[in-house]
């Protein structure tokens, strides 16, 4: 790893070497989340835009000369990262806009963005020598380090807040990880995991606290930048919880200009919850400090009252002059649906949010219609059936006849007309 510097606390700039600490930065604790320092230079001379041009490899892995990994560190079998970015042109019109496209990550091996960091996890965890992973999830961290650990012979311990959807603790059943389901909320899940993490000894893979997660989760910003041709999109919407995604597209697009790969910084645009916009709220008062609350929102996977990534989640769109957007569980849910007709890409609720914020945006006249812009879905939508019925409704319930059926077409022709 001759390619990685150091690690570099994100509240005292204190730097560490990589055998120096684990996670965090031993002055703060628990909220001194650290940053990968890379050596560029070094870097440039292995990954050029020319040898990627070249390199067959359809997933995360072709950057690896930019992650923080052993250059012959084996990676799991599974594809992640390298999903498609969609032009949507029909939605693109129903929006009035020009450029417009969607990378749909629900298209990863358990059907999440979460997949890119769990990938990164567990190669960290196979070159540190652990065989047990730890995490507290929402559902779909967890549920992704469990795919990705059983693609390896990986052992897991995964705390999850009871009210997570049955789909992602299904995921996690059947992946075979030892499933703890917390009396209390997403919140309380992560701190007892990273109780137990001190506790047990076991390799945590918490986001914001274990400091390569957010290097996987960059990956979506070198795939977007490359896919366009190294053209950096004007803008890219994302939803938000924990702040790690936009946190780790940050990342990426720095590691981008450094290289000298793309020329301009994309804004990024983070979409939030109005039932749990914490890091919004921050961002509006132009503070950095958090007020915690008890998030309310049908999208779970960005329900969190204590976003952990905060610092990096509001350098990222105060650095890239982006914003923070809020939506209603009703704008989510409108999103769904108009996501999956304009473009066909179903998504869970808060796969969705970043294009509910952009809908939202466009109303209000605040998008240029020749700005390029990305959207991130985030979560596949099979992960929340309940949520897509309530946004779509119900079918229509007959009798095996064709009277009857007829009896229904006259009202549905009316109701077209
Ligand atoms: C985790 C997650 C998010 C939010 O990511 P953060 O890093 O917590 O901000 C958004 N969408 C989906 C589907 C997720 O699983
Ligand atoms: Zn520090």
């Amino acid at each position: 790893m001759d390619h990685v510097q150091g690690l570099k606390c994100m509240i005292c700039g204190a730097e560490y070497g990589v055998d120096e600490v684990m996670y965090v930065c031993p002055k703060h604790g628990d909220e001194g989340i650290l940053d990968v320092i890379y050596d560029y230079g070094l870097i440039g001379q292995r990954l050029t835009r020319e040898k990627l041009a070249a390199d067959p490899t359809g997933s995360i892995w072709r950057y690896k000369p930019l992650l923080p990994v052993k250059a012959d560190s084996p990676v799991p079998p599974l594809q992640v990262g390298w999903t498609p970015l969609y032009q949507a042109r029909r939605l693109a019109e129903q929006l009035g806009l020009q450029h417009l496209w969607v990378k749909d990550d629900g298209r990863n091996p358990t059907a999440s963005f979460k997949d890119r960091a769990s990938a990164v996890g567990v190669v960290k965890a196979m070159e540190l020598g652990w065989d047990i992973i730890t995490a507290a999830s929402t559902g779909n961290a967890a549920s992704s380090l469990s795919g990705l650990s059983a693609s390896v012979g990986i052992k897991n311990m995964i705390f999850v807040p009871e009210t997570a959807p049955q789909a992602k603790i299904a995921q996690l059943l059947v992946f075979g990880a030892t499933v703890i389901a917390v009396k209390g909320t997403y919140d309380q899940a992560f701190d007892l995991c990273l109780a137990a993490t001190k506790e047990y000894g076991w390799y945590c893979r918490n986001t914001a606290y274990n400091p390569y997660l957010s290097e996987g989760k960059k990956t979506a910003a070198l795939e977007v930048c490359e896919q366009l041709g190294w053209d950096a999109p004007d803008r890219i919407f994302v939803s938000v919880g924990d702040g790690c995604i936009i946190g780790g597209l940050w990342k990426g697009l720095k590691d981008l200009v450094a290289l000298g790969f793309i020329e301009k910084m994309p804004r990024l645009m983070g979409v939030q919850a109005e039932g749990s916009a914490v890091l919004h709220a921050a961002w509006q008062k132009g503070t950095e400090e958090i007020k915690p609350i008890v998030p309310h929102t049908l999208a779970d996977s960005i329900s969190v009252g204590i976003p952990r990534d905060r610092l990096k989640a509001l350098r990222a769109v105060r650095d890239t002059e982006g914003e923070y957007i809020t939506v209603s569980d009703d704008e989510i849910l409108e999103a769904m649906r108009v996501l999956a007709r304009g473009a066909a890409v179903f998504g869970e609720p808060a796969g969705v949010t970043g294009f509910a914020g952009l809908q939202k945006m466009v109303r209000q006249g605040r998008i240029s219609p020749k700005e390029r812009i990305v959207v991130l879905v985030t979560g596949n939508g099979l992960k929340d059936v309940g949520s897509a019925i309530k946004a779509s409704g119900a079918p229509y319930l007959i009798e095996p006849s064709l009277d009857d059926l007829k009896s229904l077409m006259g009202k549905l022709t009316r109701s077209w007309n």
